[in-house]
């Protein structure tokens, strides 16, 4: 089957196109960039709305594909902002009427694991979703994928987005601050907040200023924090693979395309003995390929919805959705 997909939770606006297999037979992105300071809901549907149209276009010539040649049109119903949301699902409604072809609910966290199970061929692994907006460690267990630990106040992505603003920086923070920490030296004391399985942030985006105020070195500072901020992520990955006893890591979300991370991650997997996968760039952030290929899955478990019923789920839980793929057919994973 072939199925395009429709992202559009937050700042990236992206249409992909995958077949049964989890190739990406083409995949077109457009990122909204606010002008100044952080991400306004409302700007960034305007900018999905304005370019969508030409990413359907764009993503179905690079995948030589007709619309006659889909089996369904899928979108990300949730989690995410609801103008950004609203704005996916409206153009994928209007292609799945259009086309007449069956509408496909996705949600978000779980095509960020699916992606990685299909191109790792990894079968059950363990997600870090590192991204702006969200931050979870996800296990699938008794027919879900389980939020296992999370952040109790602000996603990573955008807590460092919000500190790099802090630091005189422009948005997105995440990359720059990679670059600036490689110049750092002297590892400075920040707040190291895990609970359980859980991490915290806004406290160290506070501590952070504070340092900066007194007179401590930019690169020290983008490199205490990422040396920290990781520890963090790191730890409670680590608590979440031996409690579930699972052999494998996977990471996704645009955090993940951070070396030091991914560097972390894996010497903390290898010295347990345990697999860690990290996809290419353009399928670790937001991105439409994802979504199709979540929704090639849920397509093949039957689960289409209608367009009455199809409404966008901000705030949707990533172990509230159903994936009877997972039990059902085996399915899920390329390879
Ligand atoms: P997403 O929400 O998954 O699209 O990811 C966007 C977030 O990823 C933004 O907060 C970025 O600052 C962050 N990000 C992107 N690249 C990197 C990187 N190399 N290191 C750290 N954060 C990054
Ligand atoms: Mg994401």
């Amino acid at each position: 089957m072939v199925v395009l997909g429709v992202e559009s939770t937050a700042h990236t606006a992206s249409v992909g196109v995958v077949d049964g297999e989890a190739k990406v037979l083409g995949l077109a992105s457009d990122m909204y960039r606010p002008p100044s300071g952080g991400i306004h809901p409302r700007e960034a549907a305007n900018h999905h709305v304005d370019v969508l149209p030409g990413l359907v276009a764009t993503a179905l010539a690079a995948a030589g594909v007709r619309p006659r040649d889909l089996d369904a049109v899928a979108f990300a119903q949730g989690p995410g902002l609801g103008p950004c949301l609203r704005a996916g699902a409206t153009v994928a409604r209007m292609l799945s009427l259009a086309w007449r072809r069956p509408l496909v609910p996705v949600n978000h966290c779980v095509a960020h694991v699916e992606i990685a199970r299909a191109l790792s061929g990894l079968d059950d692994p363990l997600l870090l979703y590192a991204s702006g907006g969200n931050t979870q460690v996800i296990a699938y267990g008794r027919g879900r994928y389980r939020v296992l630990g999370e952040t109790l106040d602000i996603g990573i992505g955008n807590f460092l987005d919000k500190l790099w603003i802090g630091l005189g920086g422009t948005f997105p923070g995440g990359p720059a601050l990679e670059a600036e920490a490689r110049q750092g030296t002297e590892l400075l004391p920040l707040p190291y907040s895990v609970h359980g399985m859980d991490v915290a942030f806004s406290g160290m985006l506070t501590a952070t200023l504070a340092l900066r105020d007194k007179g401590a070195a930019r690169p020290d500072l983008a490199y205490s924090v990422e040396s920290t901020a990781y520890s963090m992520l790191t730890e409670i990955t680590e608590r979440a693979l031996a409690h579930r006893r699972k052999t494998s890591v996977a990471l996704g979300g645009g955090v993940a395309c951070n070396e030091r991370l991914r560097a972390m991650v894996r010497t903390m997997a290898e010295g347990r003995g345990a697999e860690m996968f990290a996809p290419p760039r353009a399928l670790c952030v937001d991105n439409g390929a994802m979504i199709a290929w979540a929704g090639e899955l849920a397509l093949s478990s039957g689960r289409t919805v209608s367009v009455e019923r199809s409404a966008v789920q901000p705030r949707q839980r990533t172990d509230l959705v159903p994936t009877p793929w997972r039990e059902t057919t085996g399915r899920g994973f390329a390879r």
